[in-house]
């Protein structure tokens, strides 16, 4: 992954949250009104020493964007994580505002929110436990960078900066559903191999594939990703995949309660979205997955 060194980042898109006290944060009750990358289950804890509390923006006050003044162009991007993040966002969001054009579409531009240890969202207060995931209630990704080394460590993904690309990638595609209204075909389907949950993720991961496919094109990146690159994010979707993870945790797989995919859907879907480059064939909610 090579940004293109002159390419103008837009830092406005990412919010600087680490560090700064969430306040009044109050665990337990509350429901998971976040759409994570992975299942809370995977670290064995309860869903509601994750998530609770009051909803609403009662934490912090908005961050002040200390990324500005670091992430102004793509060589800032190819040169601090941070920064990638930044242009990552930048890119995906850039892809989605064009194909949301082409069809006589508006997107709404959603920021993403850098957070450390635990953040207040509309959704409810969450920790890093919980992964990244997207909160529909204030339309923001939330990233704690922290995940990207558990990714390595507890997942046992390879890792890399396209892994990183992959997992931004697929919380966008939770926001273009959320727009779109497909999160709302979810009900209470949230569980179990054929369920919505896992139609809706696989159908992320594949809006993720799509992106990578028309990247350059975002004018963001210098030249095509290398095979290397898609390999680290099929290694990192397989990597997130129910089975795995639960196999990890448990030593045991249990389909009844996949919410994700498995590791040969996840993959599949995002090669999917990569080779057709089309998001009306990440048909994920129409027959077989
Ligand atoms: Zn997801």
């Amino acid at each position: 992954m090579d940004f293109d060194d002159d390419a103008r980042l837009d830092a406005s898109q990412v919010e600087d949250a680490r560090g700064l006290p969430i306040g009044g944060m109050a665990l337990g009750g509350g429901t998971i009104g976040v759409i994570a990358l992975i299942a809370a289950l995977v670290f064995d804890v309860d869903p509601s020493q994750i998530l609770g509390g009051e909803s609403g923006e009662s934490g912090s006050a908005p961050p002040a964007n200390s990324l500005s003044s670091k992430c102004r162009t793509g060589a800032d991007a190819d040169q601090s994580e941070d920064c990638r993040i930044v242009g990552v966002v930048n890119s995906v969001q850039a892809y989605w505002k064009q194909e949301f054009a082409d069809s006589g579409r508006t997107y709404p531009v959603a920021r993403t929110r850098l957070f450390s240890g635990a953040t207040s969202t509309a959704c409810g207060n969450a920790t890093s436990a919980v992964g990244p995931f997207y909160c529909p209630g204030d339309k923001r990704v939330y990233l704690d960078l922290g995940f990207f080394e558990e990714l390595h460590a507890k997942f046992g993904a390879k890792g890399g900066p396209f892994a990183q690309a992959y997992v931004v990638a697929h919380e966008y595609g939770h926001h273009v559903q959320d727009v779109l209204g497909t999160m709302r075909k979810v009900g209470d389907d949230r569980q179990g191999a054929s369920s919505a949950s896992v139609r809706l993720e696989l159908q992320a991961d594949c809006y993720s594939g799509v992106w990578a496919k028309h990247a350059v094109r975002t004018g963001f990146f210098n030249k095509p990703f290398t095979d290397r690159d898609i390999a680290e994010a099929l290694d990192a979707a397989q990597a997130v995949g129910d089975d795995r993870i639960q196999e990890r945790a448990r030593g045991r797989v249990d389909p009844e309660s996949f919410t994700h995919g498995t590791a040969e859907q996840r993959k599949r879907w995002f090669s999917t979205g990569y080779a057709t480059g089309e998001p009306s064939r990440c048909e994920t909610f129409a027959g077989g997955i």
